[in-house]
């Protein structure tokens, strides 16, 4: 697809390589360059809008951004109170082992 410029919209493969989601794109980051995803941007995987990527959001497969994370942890009650960095690490842990449990 040379030429046509897009947002890719990352995952992570079982390789470890990320790959972009959408049809049509066969881009992917080589493992060999597949540390640069962290200053990357992506389509968030929940709101699908443009989003940088960091070391913390790329522990999640689909990586979301912020906002849909926390919205998804910690319920939209608790928005205007946004939790530490803490909290996020302790929350992304929680969300692997539900998924490995289910
Ligand atoms: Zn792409
Ligand atoms: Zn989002």
């Amino acid at each position: 697809m040379a030429g046509k410029k897009h947002t890719h919209k990352y995952y992570k493969q079982g390789t470890g390589t990320w790959a972009c989601a959408l049809l049509d794109c066969s881009h992917f980051l080589p493992l060999n360059v597949a540390e640069s995803i962290s200053h990357r941007s992506s389509i968030c995987w929940g709101c699908n809008t443009k989003f940088d990527l960091d070391e913390k959001l790329i522990k999640q497969d689909k990586p979301k951004c912020y906002e849909c994370v926390e919205f998804e942890l910690f319920g939209a009650s608790k928005k205007d109170n946004l939790p530490d960095l803490s909290d996020f690490d302790r929350a992304l842990k929680l969300m692997e082992q539900k998924k490995k449990i289910s």
